[in-house]
Order: C-alpha cells, then structure tokens, then sequence
C-alpha cells in the first residue's frame, strides 16, 4: 500500500516543484489519494492460506460482502485448531483438500458490524460466535434437523473465507448469541467445545466408568463435562504429561500416559472390575482406538470423533462379541449442542483451565509456535 501512495505522490511532487499548489496534478493527487482511501477502507488484515508451503500469511484482503441473509462480523477473539496447524503444515490432508489462497480459521468470537436486508433475528452490536458447518437446508438431514450429518457441508475457513480476519460474513443461521455471562476468549472455542459437548453427551452418563483417549484440548474439555455431567470415574489418557496435567486440573478421576503404565493398572484404584462403559476416542491415533476396544465392557458405548487413519485395524471380535455401540461425531449438533455448551457454562461448568495461551495476533507466528509444540490447551488470538 505504501509503495502505490508513494508511485502516486511521484506526478504530484514532480508539478508542486515546478509549478506550485492548484494545478491540475494537484486534483489528480487527491483523488488518487481518495481512491487509496476508499481501497484501505474497503481492505482487512487477515491470515492467509497464499502458498502451497508451511506456513501462513497476514495479508491484505477485500472486505468479504455481506448478502442478503448474512450477517457481518467484526471478529474479536479466534482460537487455532488443530486444522488450522494441518493447513499450516501444508500436509497432504490440506493439499487435497484446500484451494488456494484461502482466509484460514473457524474459531472465533466477534461483534455483528452490519447484517443483511433479510437478518431479523440479529443487530449490529449483538456479541456472538457461530457455527462453522455451512449445510445446504434441503437435504434430507437437514430437512429431519440433524443438519450436522447434511451431505453437503461447506467448512468455513477450509471451504470458503475463514474467521482469521477482521471480518468474516456467514449466514444468519449459523450465528450463535454469545451469553453476556460468558467471556469472548471463551466464546471462541465453542466449536471444538462443541465437540467435546456432542461426544459427550451422545450416551447416558450418571453414573458410568469413562474412558477419553487422547488429551489435546478436545479430550480435556471431555473431562470437564463428563463429570460435571455425572460419571463416575472418567480416565483419560495421552503420551503428552503437559496435557494430562491438565485433564487432571480439569477433573480427571486419573490420567495416564500410555507410553509408561498401562490403562488396567487403574481398576483396582478406582473399584472398576470388568471395563469402561463409556469410551470417547478423542486422539485419532490407532493404536488408543485398539486399547480402547481392549478395555470396553461388554455392551459399552463407544464415539469416535478423532480421524482415525484409513488404515486402522480393528479387532472385530471386540465389537462384536461383546455388543459394542460404536457412533462417529462430526461436528455439533445444531443448535442442540450450543444450546447445551450455553447453558452448562451458566450453569457452573468451568472449561476455562484448557485456555493456556493467549497472544496478539501480531504474534501469531508464535502463536502457531506454541500449537505446533503440544505444550498447550486452547491458544487464542486477540485481533
Ligand atoms: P489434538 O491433536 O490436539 O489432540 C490429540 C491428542 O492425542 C494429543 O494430545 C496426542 O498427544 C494424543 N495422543 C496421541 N497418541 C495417543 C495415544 N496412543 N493414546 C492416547 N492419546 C494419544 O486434537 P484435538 O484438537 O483435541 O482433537 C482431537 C481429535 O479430534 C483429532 O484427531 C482431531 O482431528 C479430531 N477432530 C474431529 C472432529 C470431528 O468433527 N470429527 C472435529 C474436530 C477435531
Ligand atoms: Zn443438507
């Protein structure tokens, strides 16, 4: 921007020098200068998928409009994903599935700056997050309410313009009232919150044995709601140390590293004879979703929300003989599960131990840092 104000200042100090002020170079100069202004004002900072490489950008982008049914938010507060650091990576999920160049990020919290002529449910002003699973309304999920399963999900920042941005436009229906009782840095992790909600709140939990593997930020958050939902013993295990000490912080009745003790040590500590009734696979590592399987009683329940290579074994006679239940996760419900995430906050479920790091987004280089690190729970971004 700067380079352009100077190459059009060049014909302006060129005639202030031999001719004075008033010519007609001196009109041309201002209204350059107001076309440069009208550009800046119609142009926003945010980081930017730009190159097939590691790495991510902060660039200079257009406003994206907003449409009829939209609603336009002035982003406040975003937290990384572990998506985000895929795309970051630039690995070979991100190659095949992003097109280039892409405004990132799906996490965020903001303020609604301006809503399109068929918004009635929301106002400039109004706090909100939203949610980042854009489905079609038609379909034949949609139509039965379970629009998390629709066939036609369009991901916002890995589809279409993320929430990395001082602006992000998404349709009214995905935009979700923020509680004026609930913090903004809180706000924008409601998705992978959303998660942890929908894995765990898919089967009965008062009074079960609950076995979550893997403690990245999706895991712990697990933690905090099984219990504040009423299991009996929730275990949870991870090979991190940082992150099982924050299961721990979080509620967690015993959290192992798997790289050191086995997960059977525990049963006897926690009166358990024959296994879990619940399983949450949170990790996506293949070799948690065989232990799990090892350590289900019979007629267990089991969810699986971590990507799980395609290349997993699975020992059937596990399922089988013993009458598991397995249910994959995708996302949230809608809106079942914000509603819910809303009202167990208010109603004294503290999530806010797995916020570890919070940065300017200035710094987001080391903010990704940090992520890629694994010493970390929840990383947000201030804009
Ligand atoms: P994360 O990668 O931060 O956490 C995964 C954790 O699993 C890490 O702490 C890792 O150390 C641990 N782990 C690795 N090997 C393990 C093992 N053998 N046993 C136990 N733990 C082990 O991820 P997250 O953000 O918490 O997300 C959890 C998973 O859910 C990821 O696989 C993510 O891709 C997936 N996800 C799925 C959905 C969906 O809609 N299905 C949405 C969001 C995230
Ligand atoms: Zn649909």
């Amino acid at each position: 921007m700067m380079l352009i104000l100077i190459w059009h200042c060049i014909p302006y100090y060129a005639n202030f020098i031999s001719f004075g002020m008033g010519s007609i170079t001196h009109y041309i100069f201002w209204f350059n200068n107001y076309i440069l202004y009208q550009q800046k004002n119609n142009f926003m900072k945010a980081l930017v998928k730009q190159s097939p490489e590691v790495g991510i950008w902060m660039e200079d982008v257009p406003i994206p409009k907003c449409g009829t049914n939209d609603v336009m938010i002035k982003i406040t507060h975003t937290a990384i994903c572990g998506t985000d650091l895929h795309i970051y990576k630039w690995d070979d999920w991100a190659q095949r599935t992003l097109d280039l160049p892409l405004v990132t990020g799906h996490e965020f919290c903001g303020i609604i700056k301006e809503i399109g002529p068929g918004v009635t449910h929301y106002k400039p002003g109004d706090r909100v997050s939203g949610e980042g699973h854009i489905t079609c309304g038609y379909c034949r999920n949609c139509r039965a309410g379970k629009r998390h399963i629709c066939h036609k999900t369009i991901g916002v920042g890995i589809q279409r313009a993320g929430s990395f941005a001082e602006y992000l436009v998404i349709p009214e229906s995905n935009v979700w009232s923020i509680h004026k009782d609930i913090p903004s840095e809180i706000a924008a992790f409601f998705d992978p919150f959303g998660n942890a909600t929908h894995t765990a709140l898919s089967y009965e939990m008062v009074g079960e044995d609950v076995l979550i593997t893997g403690a990245g930020p999706i895991g712990i958050m697990a933690v905090a709601i099984c219990k504040f939902v009423g299991a009996r013993n929730v275990v949870i295990t991870d090979v991190n140390e940082y992150r099982l000490d924050l299961a721990r912080k979080l509620g967690a009745t015993k959290a192992i590293n798997i790289s050191k003790e086995k997960i059977k040590d525990c049963y006897a500590e926690l009166n358990m004879v024959n296994g879990f009734d619940v399983g949450l696979e949170v990790s996506g590592n293949p070799s948690a979703f065989k232990d799990m399987l090892a350590h289900m009683y019979h007629g267990g329940h089991v969810a699986l929300l971590g990507l799980l290579p395609k290349s997993t074994q699975i020992n059937w006679d596990e399922i089988i003989f013993k009458g598991i239940h397995v249910k994959g996760i995708y996302g949230r419900e809608m809106y079942e599960t914000w509603y819910k995430m809303t009202q167990m906050l208010r109603g004294g479920l503290d999530i806010s131990g797995v916020l570890t790091h919070q940065f300017n987004v200035d710094d987001f280089q080391k903010a990704f840092e940090v992520m890629e690190s694994g010493q970390c729970g929840k990383v947000v971004l201030n804009w």
